[in-house]
């Protein structure tokens, strides 16, 4: 029987940012990270990894600003990590004027264009256009990964290790793992990403009201110029990212098709995927509309209130649950950690007082 005194469920990017601040919070920790599959390989993997300096509350405002600033440390301190910041134009109609310079943080420094690239549908009486800063996109995948190197070893992994089970002993919980092992841990941090209704904490969960939609990217294989950055199409919510390293452009639109399943979404894209998507190329860049045709499939937890979950689940602060950010897991997972962290300030204190169970 291991013994730890954090294990995380969940080696998305949510579940290694969480792993990477309780490490910070807790240096004597032992900190365990668990995974079904290998580290990022989940939504993370699929990710278009686009971080948009914007939110539609006050507190994801707040979590978008944090993240931002925490991405731009990361970077800066290895320059080599997947993480390319790129130029930002928002296209809205004018209906919408207010509420994009409302939901753009002041650090986006928005400023009114009166013209768009001439491959964009042009601006009229009825459109409204911005530039801004502060987006970056990410190779999320890759990202989680380079996360996980620098917390090892000091924190362990053990992927393709599914949790089957998750019980209540004694003032921690015990996890019973796929290959038979049993772990204990002082504190347990779900980030199961979309897997919501595994049975090991679908009981717990239920009473949260999260529920799993599908989310699509569509590949466009035009290569962008040097100069190209996202276009934000803020009443489709829906973006353009030119992938500079991959030689074309992605297409990121709000399918609606709710309800589904993480380990059924094999079928890749589908007609009524391509048709959404050209619905959004036709208003708003109509030279694309015949281009988008394949592309990465997924999905992603979303919340009621559209907001990130990051919730105790018992009195103590022991068992958390992080995760369902709305197609936005990526840009605001740095938030998400610290907010995990401070839910279990009482077992970190408890690490930092005693020291390690190892
Ligand atoms: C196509 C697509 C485009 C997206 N674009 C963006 C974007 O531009 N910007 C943005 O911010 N976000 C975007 N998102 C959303 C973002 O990728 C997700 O919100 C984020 O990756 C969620 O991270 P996570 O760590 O919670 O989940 P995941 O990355 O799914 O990680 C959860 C992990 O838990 C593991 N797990 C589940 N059940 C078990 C179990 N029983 N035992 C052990 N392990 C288990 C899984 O194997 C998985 O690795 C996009 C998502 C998709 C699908």
């Amino acid at each position: 029987m291991t013994h730890v005194d954090f294990a995380i469920v969940g080696g998305g990017i949510i579940g290694c940012t969480i792993a990477r601040e309780l490490v910070l919070a807790a240096p004597n920790a032992s900190v365990l990270v668990l995974d079904q599959d290998a580290v990022g390989s989940g939504a993370s993997r699929r990710s278009a990894g686009l971080h948009f300096p914007r939110g539609a509350t006050e507190r994801v405002r707040r979590m978008a600003g944090y993240s931002q600033a925490y991405y731009r440390a990361l970077l800066d301190a290895d320059p080599a990590l997947p993480i390319r910041p790129v130029p930002m134009l928002v296209v809205s109609d004018r209906a919408s004027v207010d509420v994009v310079e409302t939901a753009y943080l002041d650090e986006a420094g928005l400023s009114r264009v009166d013209a768009l690239p001439e491959w964009l549908a042009p601006l009229s009486d009825e459109t409204a256009a911005w530039t801004g800063e502060g987006c970056q996109y990410a190779d999320v995948g890759a990202l989680t990964r380079a996360l996980a190197r620098s917390l090892r070893p000091r924190t362990s992994f053990r992927e393709g290790v599914r949790v089957d089970s998750l019980d209540r002993v004694g003032s921690g919980y015990e996890l019973g793992l796929g290959t038979g092992e049993r772990v204990t841990a002082d504190a347990v941090v779900l980030a199961p990403g979309p897997w919501l209704a595994a049975p090991a904490w679908r009981e717990r969960l239920t009473p949260l009201g999260v529920r799993v939609k599908k989310v699509v990217a569509l590949h466009i294989e035009r290569p962008p110029a040097a100069e190209d950055g996202v276009v934000v199409f803020h009443d489709e919510d829906a973006f353009l990212l030119p992938l500079h390293e991959q030689g074309r452009w992605l297409l990121s639109y709000t399918s609606r098709i709710w309800d589904v399943d993480p380990d059924r979404l094999t079928g890749g894209v589908c007609p009524s995927d391509l048709a959404e998507a050209r619905e959004v190329l036709v208003r708003r860049a109509p030279r694309l509309a015949d281009s988008a045709r394949s592309g990465r499939v997924f999905c992603d937890a979303y919340s009621a209130d559209r907001e990130p979950l990051v919730r105790a689940l018992d009195e103590e602060g022991r068992l958390v649950f992080a995760g369902s950010a709305n197609g936005s897991g990526y840009r605001l997972a740095p938030a998400i950690a610290v907010e995990a962290a401070h839910l279990l300030r009482t077992a970190v204190e408890n690490v930092s007082d005693q020291g390690s169970h190892r």
